[in-house]
């Protein structure tokens, strides 16, 4: 089931963008937890993470903190807040980028602020006093931040970036990542797969004899993914991906916050009741689970509360979650097709990979030691770093390159789908098809724009959805209606439709409306090859009753034209006909279909001759010549 991203050395393709040269381009690794921006030192050409003002952190939580006064601030100083005001204080805002309310409905209670349901099919928002954010503005609010930080300790104006995203990003959540980076004055040239930026980060595929597989293993604070990446011929595939996006470093905080309200008698409803003390928990448990990295015992106070751990506690605590990273690892080893021995490098990314309990379960899982030189929360924004050097021009041997992970299409009459860019199609790409209308006079075109793999539109994913209004009245069949679907080279797709005879257009951006997890992605590449041969038929069937409705609908309509040419048993025969074309269509038998279709064409076929030919007599007669 890939999921493709691939990278291609220059010479095989166009080159880097032009506007780009010279230009200082900065690689922003948009966290769930913590996010960072990372540069190319034009000296040294190390890759970079860039510090706060004070020179101590480069890590930028990801939160935004909302004051009474109407302030924001993000970063250390929202987190701080967290405590004190949970309910101004937005995290995790990674998770509802290009989400409905739906989506994440069962997820609500996660997030300690309000999410908005104004209608569950649209984006969600988020209510902050009396105002709503929606995902795009609060994430373009963290890389203004980071943007600020960049100018500030590079001292030049930064204008252009590449941001990573994870690998199951969708097209919705590529393009919501694209419109923060916009809304913070960012132009962003490429949008890059998390993964793909960590083994850029450790130099590999930089060569192009590179052949190697590589595991990357990502644990964050809340999410985990593993993906398995090919590198051939400079190209990096995606083998397959799996994962949780709700498993990570919180789930251990969770655990020794569960331990030392057991420790003192005390009930996770405790805490519903007082939450202030819930977060002083929930930080001194990650205070701990850090410490314990490095450490074997801690403690420390939560309000008056006693707080101790082991690193041996800890172990017991988190290895169910450990583990189940772990069956995550062994699914897409199997997804691939590979064995752990098939591995040629692991690479560490995320906080929680520094516990070392973590590293030693991957380590015995591949049986390979991870890669963990670089700093597992820098890895990515440092790839991203080395990505955009490669577009501003600097490295004239990579051009990185993506492609569609599913077919996109529209749906076609019965429901269909008709896919104009297929999956693994190299991206930027264009292509387009030509449609005609079913009614006579039909003056609006309903476009319903879906993703997958399967052929009934009902099955796959929708997009999104336009009408084309305005063809001048046409008999049906006439209008030329031209679909084009253009993907940028983040992936990010735009449908435009043209009625080619009247020139009417219609440029319309596809909103998409829900986000797609990961294994809503596996599961739709899975269900379209279980269920091949059945979507064959169906298809078969359908394409059927379509012939058969539009030949009934040209019957009738040429028996009513031509009614004084016809004997009256020829309309009486014909009508008949159509009518035991229609009385089949619904018995599901596509043969039975296609052999009442062929008896009414037998029976009309003459006579529509006959009429034919005295058209052409009238046509000839009137005609100069
Ligand atoms: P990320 O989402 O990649 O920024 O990772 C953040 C997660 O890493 C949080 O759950 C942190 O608590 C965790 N983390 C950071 N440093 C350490 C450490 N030294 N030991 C254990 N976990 C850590």
């Amino acid at each position: 089931m890939p999921l493709i991203s691939i990278d291609i050395k220059a010479g095989t393709l166009a080159q880097p963008e032009k506007s780009a040269e010279k230009d200082l381009i900065v690689g922003i690794d948009l966290g769930t937890t913590n996010s960072l921006v990372a540069y190319i030192q034009p000296e040294t050409r190390e890759a970079t993470a860039i510090k706060d003002a004070q020179g101590s952190n480069k890590l930028v939580p990801s939160v935004v903190h909302f004051t009474p006064g109407g302030g924001i601030l993000v970063g250390n100083e929202a987190k701080k807040m967290l405590v004190e005001q949970p309910q101004n204080t937005i995290y995790s805002v990674k998770r509802l980028m290009g989400k409905s309310y739906t989506d994440v409905k069962q997820y609500a209670g996660f997030f300690g602020y309000k999410i908005i349901d104004d209608d569950t099919e649209s984006l969600v928002k988020i209510k902050v006093n009396d105002r709503f954010y929606t995902p795009i503005e609060l994430s373009a609010l963290i890389l203004t931040e980071l943007k600020n930080r960049a100018e500030q300790a590079l001292q030049q104006t930064v204008s252009k970036a590449v941001i990573t995203v994870p690998a199951y990003f969708n097209d919705a959540q590529r393009q919501a990542t694209r419109d923060a980076g916009k809304l913070a004055g960012l132009d962003v040239l490429r949008i890059v797969n998390e993964p793909t930026a960590a083994s850029l980060a450790y130099g590999m595929g930089l060569n192009p004899n590179d052949e190697r597989t590589i595991a990357v293993y990502d644990l964050g604070g809340g999410t985990f993914d593993i993906s398995v990446l090919r590198i051939e011929n400079g190209i990096f595939e995606v083998l397959s991906t799996n994962g949780d996006t709700f498993l990570g470093g919180d789930d251990f905080d969770r655990a020794i916050m569960n331990h030392w309200l057991q420790e003192h008698g005390l009930t996770p409803e405790t805490l519903h009741h007082n939450k202030s003390l819930g977060q002083q928990l929930r930080l001194l448990a990650e205070e701990a689970k850090m410490a314990l990295s490095a450490t074997q015992t801690w403690q420390g106070m939560a309000g008056n509360l006693h707080c101790s751990l082991s690193r041996i506690q800890l172990e017991t605590l988190i290895a169910p979650t450990v583990e189940r990273t772990i069956t995550c690892c062994r699914q897409a080893l199997q997804d691939a097709g590979l064995t752990a021995e098939q591995i040629d490098e692991v690479v560490l990314v995320g906080g929680s990979t520094r516990v070392p309990m973590v590293k030693k379960a991957v380590e015995t899982f591949f049986n390979r030691r991870p890669h963990d030189e670089l700093n597992p929360d820098e890895v990515v924004a440092l790839g991203a770093a080395v990505q955009a050097d490669i577009l501003a021009g600097n490295n004239k041997d990579m051009l990185l390159l993506d492609v569609t992970p599913l077919s996109l299409g529209i749906e076609t009459m019965g429901g269909l789908m008709d896919v104009i860019i297929a999956r693994n199609t190299k991206i930027p790409a264009k292509a387009g098809r030509q449609y005609t209308t079913h009614v006579d006079g039909q003056s609006d075109m309903r476009i319903s724009v879906y993703q997958g793999e399967r052929d009934l539109v009902k099955d796959n994913r929708k997009l999104g959805e336009f009408s084309l209004k305005g063809i001048p009245a046409m008999p049906a069949g006439l209008p030329k209606v031209e679909i084009a679907f253009i993907i940028d080279a983040d992936g990010i797709l735009q449908v435009k439709a043209k009625e080619l005879r009247s020139g009417v257009a219609q440029s319309i951006e596809v909103t998409p409306q829900y986000g797609l997890t990961e294994e809503q992605m596996a599961t739709m590449l899975l269900d379209s090859i279980q269920n091949a041969q059945a979507d064959r038929q169906v298809r078969a069937l359908q394409e059927a009753i379509n012939e058969a409705e539009t030949m009934a609908a040209t019957a009738e309509r040429f028996v009513t034209k031509n009614t004084e040419m016809l004997t009256p048993e020829e309309i009486d025969q014909t009508l008949l006909l159509v009518q035991d074309l229609r009385s089949v269509l619904e018995s599901g038998n596509k043969d039975l279909i296609h052999q009442r279709i062929e008896t009414l064409n037998n029976f009309t076929r003459p006579f529509a001759e006959r009429i034919m030919d005295i058209a052409v007599a009238k046509a000839m007669k009137g005609a100069k010549i």
